[in-house]
Parts: C-alpha cells; sequence; structure tokens
C-alpha cells in the first residue's frame, strides 16, 4: 500500500501543482477564502466525502477580526467572477469560509488534518525573475498574495483527499480533512475549535512548508518548537482636531500618542526567561496638514516563547500604550484582534510518525533533531490544546524545502517538489494509523 500511496502522488504530482498555482493566482485574504472555500468544498463532495462548511463547522463569535461587511461583500462578487462554486459560494459568505471533508470507514480511530488556505496583504512582486510572476500564476488579486505557503497546504490537502479516498477500503475508522481560515495574524483556528468539530479526534496534525536550514537537506521535522505564542492588537487613540497654528493648545494630539507609543513600544526590555518580539505593523494618523491630528490608529503584535512571556509582553504594551495616551490626554481604545498560544507536540505521536515513515517511505529524510524552529506563531494551537484536552495526540510538522526569500516577503516562493513529498507523508501516516489489521 505504501508503494501505491508514492505511485498516486507521483500520478497526482502535476495536478497538486496546478491546483497551488490556481489558488496562488486568486490568492484570497482571511475570511475572504469565498473562491478557495468553494471549490475545495465542491471538490471534497465530488470525491466523496462527507462535506461541512461555514456555521456547520465553525462558532460564529469566536471568528477574530472580521473584515467589515463592504470589503466581504466585494471578495464575495470578485469570487463568483473567478470561478468559485455557486452552490458552497452562499454558504461560505460573510466570513464563514471554514470546510471540513469527512470519510466515515467503520470503527476506528478519528484522524484529523489540518490546511490553512489564506493569503496575505502583500502586493507580489512583479519581477521577472519571481516564478509566479514569470509563469504567469502571480496573484491577480491586488494587495493579496500566498507569500507563506498556505495554497501548497491546500493543494497537498486536496491531494491527501483523493488519494486516502482511493484507499479507503483497506482503513478503518473516520479521516477528518479540516480547511481553515484566517490563520495570518491567528484569527481563524478558535472559531473551529470552538465548534466542537474537533472534540472526537485522537490524532491531530498539520505540516508548515518552510525554510530548510543551510547546509541541511531534510524533508520533514516531526514536530516544532519555538512556536511563539502571541497577542495581537489595534490600538485606536481618539484626540481634538484644533487649528494647528491658531489655537494648538485646544487640541489633542491623537498622532503624538501613537508616536510616543511606537518608540516605547520598541524599548519594553528583553527577558532573560526567553524570547520575546514586538512589532508594530502599521499606523495611520491624521486628515491634513494644518489639523491637529484628531485619530490614530496602529496594528501591533506581541510574542513570546511560552505563555508567560507573551502574556509579560502584552501587559507592558498595555501600559505603554495607556501611558502615551496619558502624556497627550488622548483617549485609547485597545481591540484585541487576534491571540495564539505555544504549540506543545506530542512526543510519542512524533515517535510513531518516525517509525512509519523510516519504515514505508524511507526517501523522505527525516531530521534528525525532532522539531525544527518555527520562530513565529500559528493558532493551530487552538486545535493541538482542544484535542490534547480530551486525550489525543498532536503534532506540527514542517515540511522543509529551498524557498527564494522568506516567508512574508514579496518575492517569496518554495521549491514545488515539497507538495509530493507533503502528499505522501500524509497519506501514509493516515493510512497506518488506520489500517486493517
Ligand atoms: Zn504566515
Ligand atoms: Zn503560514
Amino acid at each position: 500500500m505504501d508503494k501505491k500511496i508514492e505511485e498516486l502522488a507521483n500520478i497526482l504530482e502535476d495536478e497538486t501543482i496546478a491546483i497551488r498555482r490556481s489558488l496562488h493566482r486568486y490568492a484570497e485574504r482571511g475570511w475572504l477564502e469565498y473562491r478557495t472555500a468553494s471549490l475545495i468544498a465542491r471538490r471534497l463532495d465530488n470525491l466523496g466525502y462527507q462535506v461541512l462548511v461555514g456555521k456547520e463547522v465553525m462558532k460564529a463569535d469566536a471568528r477574530m477580526n472580521l473584515p467589515p461587511k463592504s470589503i466581504l461583500d466585494l471578495s464575495y462578487k470578485r469570487a463568483l467572477l473567478q470561478g468559485a462554486d455557486k452552490y458552497y459560494l452562499e454558504k461560505v459568505k460573510d466570513g464563514y469560509t471554514a470546510v471540513v471533508g469527512i470519510l466515515k470507514n467503520g470503527k476506528g480511530p478519528t484522524v484529523g488534518i489540518r490546511f490553512d488556505m489564506d493569503a496575505l496583504g502583500i502586493l507580489e512582486s512583479k519581477n521577472e525573475e519571481h516564478i509566479p510572476t514569470q509563469l504567469g500564476f502571480g496573484s491577480c488579486n491586488l494587495g493579496a498574495m500566498h507569500a507563506c505557503g498556505h495554497d501548497g497546504h491546500v493543494s497537498i490537502g486536496l491531494t491527501v483527499a483523493k488519494i486516502l479516498m482511493q484507499i479507503k477500503e483497506s482503513m478503518h475508522g473516520t479521516i477528518k480533512l479540516i480547511f481553515q481560515p484566517a490563520e495570518e495574524s491567528v484569527r481563524g483556528a478558535k472559531s473551529v475549535a470552538l465548534s466542537g468539530i474537533l472534540d472526537d479526534i485522537d490524532y491531530l496534525y498539520a505540516g508548515h512548508i518552510w525554510p530548510q536550514n543551510p547546509g541541511d537537506d531534510s524533508d520533514l521535522y516531526l514536530g516544532m518548537d519555538e512556536t511563539f505564542a502571541t497577542t495581537k492588537l489595534d490600538v485606536f487613540y481618539h484626540g481634538v482636531s484644533a487649528h494647528a497654528s491658531g489655537m494648538p493648545q485646544f487640541g489633542k494630539n491623537a498622532l503624538l500618542s501613537a508616536a510616543s507609543c511606537i518608540l516605547n513600544l520598541h524599548a519594553i526590555p528583553r527577558n532573560s526567561d526567553g524570547c520575546t518580539r514586538i512589532n508594530v505593523g502599521t499606523v495611520q494618523a491624521g486628515t491634513s496638514r494644518n489639523v491637529v491630528p484628531e485619530i490614530a490608529k496602529l496594528e501591533i503584535e506581541v510574542r513570546g516563547a511560552t505563555s508567560q512571556l507573551n502574556q509579560y509582553m502584552e501587559v507592558y504594551a498595555r501600559d505603554v500604550i495607556q501611558g502615551a495616551a496619558l502624556m497627550h490626554d488622548t483617549y485609547v481604545e485597545i481591540k484585541e484582534v487576534g491571540k495564539a498560544f505555544t504549540i506543545d507536540c506530542d512526543q510519542p505521536f512524533m515517535n510513531k510518525i518516525r517509525q512509519i515513515i523510516s519504515t514505508y517511505q524511507p526517501q523522505i529524510k527525516i531530521a534528525k533533531k525532532d522539531c525544527g524552529a518555527l520562530d513565529g506563531s500559528d493558532d493551530f494551537s487552538y486545535m493541538t490544546s482542544r484535542v490534547q484536552s480530551h486525550g489525543g495526540q498532536a503534532t506540527y510538522m514542517q515540511f522543509a524545502c529551498k524557498v527564494t526569500e522568506t516567508p512574508h516577503n514579496d518575492a517569496y516562493d518554495f521549491d514545488e517538489s515539497i507538495l509530493k513529498k507533503a502528499v505522501i507523508i500524509f497519506s501514509t501516516i493516515t493510512y497506518h494509523l488506520l489500517k486493517n489489521d
């Protein structure tokens, strides 16, 4: 059967790449994955999966930082023009873009695999050396780009779905393929986790396409560490506008609060307990040159190698934000718009995967060290902790490959040969967890 899985992955490689390129071309940002989600649902449906979408697998009020209605509506119209599946588009509109494909095959364990599917708010490079531009599959949706490999994740998921359906007679148990929206800025997993769809899962895993370390040609890390806990905050300073020359003393300067805030956020001391991060990603303020700025908005994030370190950063940051309001007598509003925890990968599960892959797919190079470093955050943590809380096991793997630039760069691209390897890895693990005795 392992040979068959490898053969099917080979046969389906071109199709997997084509799907990835199509998703790349029509990149959609978090909560707006209408074309993406509707086509995933259609495909799973056609393959014979039970398909649950939108409200069936999401807790509506746990969706974090949804775009305004106007953007939701525009993106819906765009998806319609770009070939979305009309039946499923109706079910995923208004930011209900999660899709779960379920294959029930008698009594046995329940396995869940998670695939994230959103793009980033990046203007893709038009440089001819950038392969998606050169080959004509660069994003046609201005300001949305798959620069984190989630296009690859979805294409891997759809091919895995096809292979598992073809070999289902040799397995018993339940498979849940979970396509999660809005992973970027860690906003989407919580709503899926709280829907209860994960509550019967015995084994849960995900994988992220990630840059190979220099001098390391491993394809697979069984888990990831240095997954940071993180909090995303939107900060709004409200001041009072006034004539900048005539009577500046009557103004309350929101821009100055924001500026003081930015500098002092970056002055939060390091912590000897471990790594921390802070970033102010955007700032918008003021309306006109000769007006004391009345409004300012910042989008910031803090991270920590442990939940305690993230908490240290968040508490300190909130004090700085409040302090900067006090300095210029403005009023501040802080909105939490994303959150994730550190991910604990289960060692026994990683051991089991090492044994399965090294025995049955020895061509896949597994790193000696179990865990690769993510040096980032992923809200998959909501899902792992949900599954672990009822005794299930979980891990978050790394599919290592050559890349052109770091993730989240406008010229990021990855070596597509990793797609086939990831398909083999997921399909083989699932088969061995569920195979008939
Ligand atoms: Zn990312
Ligand atoms: Zn990512």
